[in-house]
């Protein structure tokens, strides 16, 4: 994840929730993508650091455990920037230039023309941070599937130039893939429609208020479409124990949307202030997070030199042990 500060519950439902899951179960790396924060964000580096450690409290926050998986930082594992410069040299540009994640952020920022060079190669450095692990899942939210996507041509182009030396990873996506935000694109810091996992109990109500429901449905007693509506998506995301009657009473004209929402508002109070308790086990505890990443680089990148020594044997490009004639 870019280090953009503190989370919203895009990301948690998105992602982190299943990252929660997947460390009692995988081998888990996860990484603090601080490059690629650059990549749109280059002019503006003061917080950067500060974003770093408000991101990763809010991981440990919400259970992530430092006992049971990899954090690490990008920029801590240099290999990571080499791979990322041998994948430049097999991926088309074409590839790049039609990757529709890139044409949404343009069109979103009002770029247009004046994408970077470091920009336009955003996933070929994902490429090189998934598959220096060798990984094989990797658990994003739907907006990085095309990612994913070029991250497997990568793969099996280098493959099948050099000799088999990285597996073909596949997204993991939780049921919530895509959370909307309050305005009903989606949720992100950029647009200013999210809701923080610090957001006080009043802002968190207000927005829920706020939020875009089913357009057809103006009067309580309309029949409703839940799945046209985002505030039932947040239902679903939390899991409310009473989603079926939801839906029922929605369709049937019994549910107003005023008195979901204030229903959901509650729910993510409750589920929020849950959270909070934990993250601030944290607070004013920058040095143990910093050491927790320092840790997990270390051992992150112990894995990525074999990695990157490996592809660079295979790509010939290796003057080590066996000197110059080595295979
Ligand atoms: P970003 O903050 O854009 O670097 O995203 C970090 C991770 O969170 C990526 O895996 C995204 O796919 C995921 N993510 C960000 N926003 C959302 C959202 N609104 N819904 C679901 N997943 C999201």
């Amino acid at each position: 994840m870019r280090p953009t500060g503190r989370m919203h519950i895009g990301h948690y439902f998105g992602v982190l929730k299943n990252w929660v899951k997947l460390q009692e179960e995988y081998d888990c790396v996860f990484g603090v993508a601080d490059w690629h924060a650059l990549t749109t964000s280059f002019e503006d580096t003061e917080n950067l650091t500060k974003n770093v450690v408000e991101m990763v409290m809010d991981w440990l926050g919400v259970g992530i455990d430092p006992e049971k998986c990899i954090l690490m930082i990008q920029s801590l594992v240099p290999e990571h920037a080499e791979l990322h410069l041998l994948f430049s040299m097999i991926t088309p540009v074409g590839w790049l230039e039609r990757n529709p994640v890139l044409k949404q952020q343009l069109q979103d920022m009002g770029l247009k023309e004046a994408v970077g060079y470091g920009h336009l190669g955003y996933p070929v450095l994902m490429a090189s941070d998934i598959l220096i692990y060798k990984a094989n899942k990797v658990p994003v939210g739907e907006d990085q599937v095309p990612h994913i996507e070029i991250t497997r041509e990568i793969a099996r182009r280098f493959n099948s130039l050099y000799r088999e030396v990285f597996p073909e990873p596949q997204a993991l996506l939780t049921e919530s893939p895509r959370i909307l935000g309050i305005d009903g694109r989606k949720m992100s810091k950029s647009l200013q429609n999210y809701i923080s996992l610090s957001e006080p109990s009043e802002d968190v109500r207000r927005k829920v208020m706020s939020m875009f429901t089913d357009p057809e449905k103006v009067y309580k007693n309309d029949p409703g479409h839940p799945e046209r509506c985002n505030v039932f998506s947040f239902h679903k995301a939390t899991e409310n124990e009473n989603l079926l009657a939801i839906e029922d009473d929605c369709r049937r004209g019994k549910l107003g949307c005023v008195a979901c929402k204030k229903d959901m508002a509650e729910r993510m109070v409750r589920f929020l202030e849950k959270i909070s308790p934990h993250r601030d086990r944290y607070v004013g505890k920058e040095k143990l997070v910093e050491e927790i990443l320092f840790e997990g680089s270390r051992k992150a990148r112990l894995r990525a030199q074999a990695t990157l020594n490996e592809a660079r044997r295979a790509m010939r490009i290796d003057y080590g042990g066996e000197g110059f004639s080595g295979k």
